[in-house]
């Protein structure tokens, strides 16, 4: 059935074509003025109408209608003997070689042979090669040597896949083409074609899902249809095709994206489940879901960008996104898409396949709410109060943040903090030699700084809290295990404590615990006041959303 449908709907006439208007005009208009060559490469994707173009170009070239009048038009006819004779593949002047199948020097040694011989009813004998690249060395020389001197009744048509592949000797002998993807759109607006010539009626959406899924080839999509026509009744609807395919829309995704851009975390974590219980497949849900938002951060670095990503996106889609990435910063999307990757990996033998999507959304939860409030409380703070002393103190780390943010910026992070220890012993002082309250006031600092250095171990970092100083031993509490792990392995633990010396002046090891742990080992602790919570208890001030 799928491939009924690909040879059913195969193009005939180059008013057919759907796409590539930029090789269709250009191959007409060498028609019409007479100028035909003698080698081309086709060059593209798949399925993106290589050799359908090939066959229409060998037909009208052919056309005995048009041999008459000199091409007129720039179409077959269809109607003629030699039209006829091609559309149903009986003709012997048009020699179709596999070079997939057809490796050998042998082949093309043969093909030299039968080169010379002139065309049997066509006035050119046009010779496509499909997958060119496949061909051997030895297979390449002997071609090129047919097309340094190639006869005059012989059209060569030569596609690829992969034209890098193909030596600079052949490429100076051929005019090239460029095939291009098509875009969602056209690749819609030809199923729909389809669905209405095989009387099927389908839901835009399923349309879009499956013109998405194609990755710009026709020949996926319309396999794809092939395959849901086949299995569904007269009327197909966007969540069968989700069902069929283990997709769902890019709507659903868009849908789901907007949520988390909104933290609207309940109504992500329903929409979980009720796609737990609609049995998608949450793997193929992680990869739409990551290349969405690598779609958003890709518009939101360049909005430009947007009409490259035609290929994936149909307008309404691509309206959605630009509206999204209004409403949410570059971090927060990297943020997004670093817990996402990380979580995948972590979680890909798990028996719940859910599970590391809920994971990543919890996590994101935790860095939207407690980083951003922390922030906010602590600007309220200084900008509502005098200059007590904790205000001074929470002011002096407010400048050396600034200073060390820019230094980070600058990349001179590992040497630019030096100076910084008296004034950051000054600040230890002040608040009476506790060193847990200042790594714990500095902890934001501690993370911010490692943003640029290494994005992924600071994003880890949000999910721990210094918890107690033990002689030289900063125990650090997170809540699961991999995390831990992260911060535990050594390169990380180093660099940490490294970022630690030098914003704080202080000098600790860090022991990384969960929280189970830490209650077993600890079982007597109590949560001391953080500095924060304490400077808002004097203050007055409310801790607020960002
Ligand atoms: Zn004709």
């Amino acid at each position: 059935m799928s491939t009924t449908l690909y040879r059913k709907y195969r193009p005939s006439d180059f008013s057919q074509v759907i796409g590539q208007k930029h090789v269709v005009q250009t191959l007409q208009n060498s028609i019409k003025s007479g100028r035909i060559g003698q080698a081309y490469l086709f060059a593209g994707p798949r399925g993106t109408g290589k050799t359908s173009i090939a066959r229409i170009f060998a037909k009208t070239i052919n056309c005995a209608a048009n041999l008459e009048t000199k091409f007129p038009s720039g179409e077959p006819c269809l109607k003629c003997d030699s039209c006829k004779t091609i559309l149903d593949g009986r003709s012997l002047d048009i020699i179709e070689i596999d070079a997939a199948s057809h490796t050998g020097v042998d082949n093309i040694r043969e093909l030299r042979e039968t080169v010379k011989l002139p065309p049997t009813s066509l006035k050119y004998k046009v010779y496509i090669i499909d997958e060119v690249h496949m061909l051997s060395g030895g297979a390449f020389n002997a071609l090129l040597k047919t097309l340094e001197e190639p006869p005059e009744h012989v059209v060569f048509i030569l596609a690829t896949t992969e034209v890098h592949k193909i030596p600079e000797t052949i490429l100076s002998r051929v005019q090239r083409f460029d095939f291009t993807r098509l875009t969602v759109e056209e690749i819609i607006e030809r199923l729909k074609q389809i669905a209405k010539l095989e009387k099927v009626s389908v839901e835009p959406e399923a349309l879009e899902i499956i013109a998405s899924s194609s990755e710009g080839g026709m020949r996926n999509a319309e396999s794809l249809l092939g395959q849901v026509i086949a299995l569904e009744d007269k009327k197909i609807t966007a969540k069968e095709v989700e069902f069929i395919l283990g997709t769902v829309s890019e709507k659903e995704i868009a849908d789901f994206v907007g949520q988390l851009v909104a933290h609207n975390f309940p109504a992500v974590f329903s929409r979980i489940a009720d796609l737990r219980e609609s049995g998608i497949d949450f793997k193929n849900f992680g990869k739409s879901l990551l290349n969405y938002l690598r779609q958003m951060l890709v518009l939101k670095i360049n909005p430009d960008l947007g009409k490259k990503l035609s290929y994936e996106l149909t307008k309404e889609r691509l309206g959605q996104i630009q509206k999204q990435i209004t409403e949410i910063e570059i971090d927060a999307i990297l943020d997004m898409i670093n817990i996402l990757q990380e979580n995948t990996e972590r979680f890909k033998n798990s028996q719940i396949p859910q599970l590391y999507l809920e994971a990543s959304i919890a996590s994101l939860t935790v860095n939207s709410g407690k980083s951003r409030r922390a922030e906010a409380a602590v600007s309220e703070v200084i900008d509502a109060s005098p200059a007590p002393p904790i205000a001074t103190q929470i002011n002096n780390n407010k400048k050396e943040t600034a200073e060390i943010k820019q230094a980070a910026e600058n990349k001179s992070f590992k040497t630019s903090a030096e100076p910084k220890k008296e004034l950051a012993e000054a600040v230890k002082k002040e608040i009476s030699g506790d060193d847990l309250e200042l790594v714990r006031s500095r902890w934001l600092d501690i993370i911010d700084s490692l943003k640029s250095y290494n994005h992924s171990l600071s994003s880890v970092l949000k999910m721990a809290s210094p918890s107690l100083i033990e002689g030289n031993k900063l125990i650090v509490k997170t809540k699961y295990d991999f995390y831990k792990d992260k911060i535990t392995e050594t390169q990380n633990r180093l660099t940490i404590e490294d970022a630690i010396d030098k914003i704080t002046g202080v000098n600790l090891k860090i022991k990384t615990l969960t929280e189970k742990e830490f209650q077993a080992e600890y079982p007597d602790f109590k949560e001391k006041k953080s500095l924060l919570q304490e400077a808002v208890d004097i203050f007055g001030g409310k801790i607020v959303k960002e």
